[in-house]
């Protein structure tokens, strides 16, 4: 991986993710040239904390200096050590993160929402083998293991600044990923730090939402969404694009462009797929995607069902059934 740019008051922190290599890394950002804040915080893995302070020491900064942490989104790979963190320094640095991530990192909801009687709908709805679905419920509460809640966190909006002595940090809103997601502009040194919004080596899922009645948009539309957080960065005076894994960017117009086209290649193939044979989805997996990891059901059905909404509401495909399970048509 190539090392991250020399930028004065920065100090990159990439972690490896034994077991998760798709990711490469989970990154972690320390900004401000002594007093900082901290830009997530990586997983809970074994040894992630102690390659977190040995980086910042690397850094000539002291991990005693943090004076918050901002999470981009609610996922247990960027919030995962906040807690850690709290108790090795034993006061209670203030977290936050955008209101509409909050439930995912405090503790009565962040198992609950993970995988429950909606994730099970959905997974009846697509007609995925009984089998196929304990392994997803499996996987899901092994997060849970990568992460401590954090309770008291705070909440953050679009246009918030966190500023210090010698940077400030704005909040843009780009849901999407998550409904939460929020990248965060540097203004003097021109970085964005895009969380899972932007990075290098994949294209970004938009994560299908599997409770939107608890959203402020009950009509929430991942894809869509997410379409429209990458329009309103693209213009984002961006030097660097420091993303929550990976490889820093410096073309994030062009990387954009080339999200737009995966996006329309995978509508496309979906498309294909029903039009050849109406099916419940479960069933078209094989012929969307070239190659699924084992692991990665959940994900492969998470895709499929935010393309399948824009083709819905653009009318290229139809509910003929709605089951469950439920069968849809291509049309045209
Ligand atoms: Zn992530």
């Amino acid at each position: 991986m190539e090392p991250f740019p020399e930028v004065d008051n920065v100090c990159a922190i990439a972690i490896d993710l034994p077991g998760y290599a798709d990711l490469i890394t989970a990154n972690a950002y320390a900004v401000g040239s002594r007093a900082f804040t901290l830009i997530d915080t990586a997983p809970k893995f074994p040894g992630a904390f102690e390659t977190l302070k040995a980086r910042l020491e690397q850094c000539g900064r002291d991990l005693g200096e943090v004076e918050r942490i901002l999470f981009t989104h609610g996922h247990v790979d960027h919030f995962g050590l906040a807690a850690t963190i709290r108790k090795e320094l034993g006061r209670p640095v203030p977290c936050f993160i955008h209101a509409e991530d909050a439930r995912h990192v405090t503790a009565e909801t962040y198992r609950e929402t993970m995988f429950n009687e909606s994730g099970e709908r959905l997974m009846a709805m697509v007609d995925m083998p009984p089998e196929e679905v304990e392994k997803i419920s499996e996987r899901f509460s092994l997060f849970t293991s990568l992460c401590d809640p954090v309770l008291d966190v705070e909440t953050m909006e679009e246009g918030d600044v966190f500023a210090g002595e010698d940077y400030e940090l704005r909040v843009i809103h780009t849901p999407g990923h998550t409904p939460g997601t929020c990248c965060l502009y540097e203004t003097r040194r021109k970085i964005l730090y895009s969380g899972d919004h932007i990075i290098k080596h994949i294209t970004p899922n938009p994560l299908f939402e599997l409770r939107k009645e608890i959203l402020r948009n009950p009509d929430y539309q991942s894809l869509k969404e997410y379409i429209r957080s990458l329009e309103k960065i693209r213009e984002v005076d961006a030097r660097y694009v420091f993303p929550g894994h990976g490889e820093f960017i410096e073309d994030l117009p062009g990387l954009i462009s080339s999200y737009r086209g995966h996006h329309r290649e995978r509508m496309e193939r979906i498309w294909k797929a029903l039009k050849r044979q109406s099916r419940p989805l479960y069933h078209i997996i094989d012929e969307v995607f070239d190659f699924v990891p084992e692991y990665d059901g959940f994900l492969a059905i998470s895709e499929i069902m935010v393309h399948l909404e824009l083709l819905l509401e653009e009318g290229r495909v139809e509910l003929v059934d709605p089951g469950p399970p439920a069968y849809y048509r291509a049309i045209g």
